[in-house]
């Protein structure tokens, strides 16, 4: 296998028969690629931004500027394709924001979008704040109601249902099947920003989701060290060219920095999910029987409302993020937070030290969120330190009351 670029590299890979292995084998090798001039087993880092013409006037290497595109981009988007199974690809951007909202830029003024109500603050507030302004029109809905999803959707008129699961930061759980062909039988499109899955979790377009979005920042990357967003397209229809198009003309694409940290990322991907998301369950099954916690969000607990679906679209574990909803109140979840030493408190997921935070402080006035809430982003560290730091902060939060 030598290539000159991801989608050669692709075809080649296809010819060798290696589409037959799982994708934490192709991620671990980051597809095998062997850089053909010194057959080093990782890929360079392509930093230039300008490409020179063939003397025929064409770009026979497929670069001219890279504000459309690049090497190094290119070949982590392949893999991230590769992990999602997205047969239109995928396109990396400098933040999960700036993916998200360049799926709903490739909307028309007057289209109605559906949205549910758990999801991520940021967006949520994006879409009331400037969604309206270009024109679209927005419904907020529990999606994991599918009856009130259904009926949520204006015929004709609705061309993207948009949902997170499991969903910041309550971890409800949609259906993304029964989503999909709500959707589709009034003529929209499916995206589902699964950021807390991760695709070694869940592939949401294998369960019939047209897009699929990713804060690269959290899981993905895994490090704490890089902003990122992805897409990745069921469908290279024009509604993904449009967005390969908006990428382009705002300069929104990934820095070839990042998208090489990214890359080194995604070949430890499955390990790290693996750890983390059984961290996670394990956590969420002691914390479940403390005196202190009131509650504990967490799609892998049978008693919890999203966990049957959860079984079925999930596999090989239930993501890494959980919440619990303390005993003391609003006070005693900010008092706790306050006392944890191994647990960081930071906003964010996915990384492999472990976070904590107090949901609503961050969200501010109007959230959502339960203010007794804390959520909780697993890392690799032990389990029992994991346990015991947070044991020890709640009776020292409850003590001090
Ligand atoms: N979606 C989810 C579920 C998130 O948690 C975040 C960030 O926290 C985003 C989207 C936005 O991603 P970014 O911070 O990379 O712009």
């Amino acid at each position: 296998m030598s290539q000159p670029n991801a989608p050669q590299a692709l075809s080649d890979t296809r010819r060798d028969g290696m589409s037959d292995l799982a994708p934490r084998s192709l991620a671990a090798q980051a597809m095998g690629w062997i850089e053909p001039q010194t057959r080093a087993v990782v890929r360079p880092l392509h930093l230039s931004t300008t490409f020179v013409r063939d003397p025929d006037n064409g770009y026979s290497s497929g670069y001219s500027y890279a504000r459309p595109d690049n090497a190094t981009v290119r070949e982590t988007e392949a893999v991230l394709a590769m992990l999602e199974n997205a047969r239109a690809g995928a396109l990396l951007f400098g933040s999960g924001m700036a993916a998200a909202t360049a799926a709903f830029g490739a909307l028309e003024p007057g289209d109605h979008v559906v949205a549910g109500t758990v999801m991520y603050w940021a967006l949520k507030r994006w879409l009331r704040e400037e969604a309206p302004r270009r024109g679209l029109t927005l419904s907020f809905v529990e999606t994991d109601d599918l009856d009130a999803l259904r009926a949520a959707i204006q015929p004709g008129r609705t061309k993207l249902v948009w949902i997170e699961t499991p969903g910041n930061p309550l971890w409800t759980v949609t259906d993304i099947a029964a989503a999909a062909e709500i959707a589709h039988a009034a003529g929209a499109r499916l995206a589902v920003d699964s950021t807390a899955a991760s695709p070694v979790h869940t592939r949401p377009l294998d369960l019939g989701a047209d897009i699929v979005m990713h804060s690269a920042t959290k899981i993905l990357n895994g490090h704490s060290d890089v902003v990122a967003g992805v897409l990745a397209g069921a469908a290279a229809d024009a509604f993904w060219e449009r967005i390969r198009g908006i990428r382009a003309g705002s300069g929104g694409i990934l820095g070839p920095f990042e998208a090489y940290l990214l890359m080194r990322s995604l070949r430890t991907l499955h390990l790290r999910a693996a750890a983390q998301a059984e961290a996670a369950l394990r956590l969420a099954q002691r914390l479940s029987g403390h005196p202190l916690v009131r509650r504990v969000l967490y799609p892998g607990l049978p008693d919890d409302p999203g966990y049957a679906v959860a079984r079925r679209q999930m596999r090989d574990g239930f993501g890494y993020m959980l919440s619990i909803r303390v005993a003391g109140g609003e006070a005693g979840a900010i008092a706790t937070a306050a006392r944890v030493r191994l647990w960081k408190r930071a906003t964010s997921l996915g990384g492999v030290e472990s976070l904590i935070e107090h949901r609503a402080s961050v969200e501010g006035p109007g959230s959502a969120c339960p203010p007794d809430l804390l959520r909780l982003s697993t890392g690799i560290e032990d389990t029992n330190d994991l346990y015991g730091d947070l044991d020890r902060a709640l009776r020292d939060a409850h003590a001090e009351a």
